[in-house]
């Protein structure tokens, strides 16, 4: 199909890779585009030099475009910056933070700029900043996650009536009839995060892999609200943390329950009990880990059975 993100991006399918931290290095990104859709490198979990190599084994790895996702909390984002121009990526997605800050200068370089939001005020933001294309992100994710907790289902339509750049509907979709029914909504194109995460190509750790599988409706819970809200999926930390909120633990004290690296030692390192496993409500949908080749065939051939089904129904 063609439509204004298959143009943007010059991608066969509308169907952008979230990026993903520990989850989508070079291995994913490229596997993605190779299947016609866009693949994009999780730099968040990225020291610079991390980055660099991925970005270079990306490039030998497909011909096809791909990108970078940058979230702008990053303690090293203007090192990351500098390598994404010097390596000439020509797409970067940005999250975290106030677009204003880099699209400008992302443009003048002739990159193409999307910027993730939760939000329809920071949908405005990013129309005023210039960004090509928002990504708009509802309660269903996984990882972190805005405050207002508004739904993929809500946030999609609410957000086509106030803007008229390029939507990209985030947040669980993971399917072909969920992303039909995306574009229902008014998106249009789609990025899918859990279902690549779950993907032979993803660097996430088998365990974690193995979890996404295991994960029923119910599994996930967004949690530590009181810091920056993050959709895990239950487990021993979770727990310890629900039980913390519930004796009235302090902002302090929830930063010192989730120390530094629990991200990693989740995802990365395997710990399921004591590590954090951001993942997706979709996750119940996601019953086998398969080759990135395989989703894409099966989300674009259920789509299109979705998509007949329905031209036979009048009200
Ligand atoms: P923590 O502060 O708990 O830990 C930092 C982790 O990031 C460590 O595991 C560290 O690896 C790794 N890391 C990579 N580059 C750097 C760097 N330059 N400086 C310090 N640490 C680095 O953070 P989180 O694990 O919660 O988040 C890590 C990053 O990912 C943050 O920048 C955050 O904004 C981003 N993030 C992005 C998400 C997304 O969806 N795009 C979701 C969640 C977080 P090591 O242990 O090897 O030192
Ligand atoms: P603040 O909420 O204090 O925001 C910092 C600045 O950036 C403010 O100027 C704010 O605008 C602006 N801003 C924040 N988020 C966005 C956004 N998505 N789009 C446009 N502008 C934005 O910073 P925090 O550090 O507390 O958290 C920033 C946000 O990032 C939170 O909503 C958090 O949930 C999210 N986050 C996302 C991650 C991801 O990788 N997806 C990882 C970690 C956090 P203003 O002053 O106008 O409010």
């Amino acid at each position: 199909m063609k439509n204004t993100i298959t143009e943007l991006f010059n991608i066969k399918y509308p169907i952008i890779q979230g990026g993903m931290i520990w989850c989508s290095g070079w291995e994913l990104a490229s596997a993605v585009s190779n299947a016609g859709g866009l693949g994009l490198i999780g730099s968040g979990s990225m020291y610079p030099d991390v980055l660099r190599t991925h970005i270079q084994k990306c490039k030998a790895a497909t011909d096809k475009p791909f990108g970078v996702n940058v979230p702008l909390l990053y303690p090293q984002v203007d090192d990351h910056i500098d390598i994404i121009i010097e390596e000439g990526v020509k797409i970067v997605f940005t999250s975290a933070g106030n677009p204003k800050k880099y699209t400008s200068y992302l443009k003048e370089k002739g990159i193409r700029v999307v910027h993730v939001i939760a939000n329809e005020k920071f949908a405005l933001k990013c129309v005023e900043a210039g960004v090509d294309a928002i990504v708009a992100e509802g309660f269903e994710a996984g990882g972190h996650n805005g405050f207002e907790e508004t739904t993929t289902m809500t946030l999609i339509p609410h957000l086509r009536e106030v803007i008229d750049i390029p939507l990209i509907a985030a947040g669980g979709i993971g399917t072909g009839r969920t992303m039909l029914a995306a574009m229902a909504l008014g998106a249009d194109g789609v990025q899918i995060g859990s279902r690549f995460a779950a993907s032979v190509e993803s660097s996430g750790h088998d365990n974690f892999k193995e979890q996404i599988i295991a994960a029923k409706d119910g599994s996930t819970k967004l949690t530590l609200k009181r810091l920056v809200p993050v959709r895990l999926i239950k487990n021993k930390f979770l727990n310890a943390v629900e039980e913390a909120e519930a004796k009235g633990a302090q902002r302090h004290e929830l930063a010192e329950l989730l120390g530094r690296g629990r991200a990693k030692l989740g995802m990365f390192e395997g710990d399921i009990h004591e590590g954090e496993l951001e993942i997706g409500q979709i996750s119940s949908l996601i019953n086998e880990i398969k080759p990135v080749k395989e989703i894409m065939d099966e989300i674009i051939q259920e789509f299109n059975i979705a998509k007949s089904e329905l031209t036979s129904i009048k009200l």
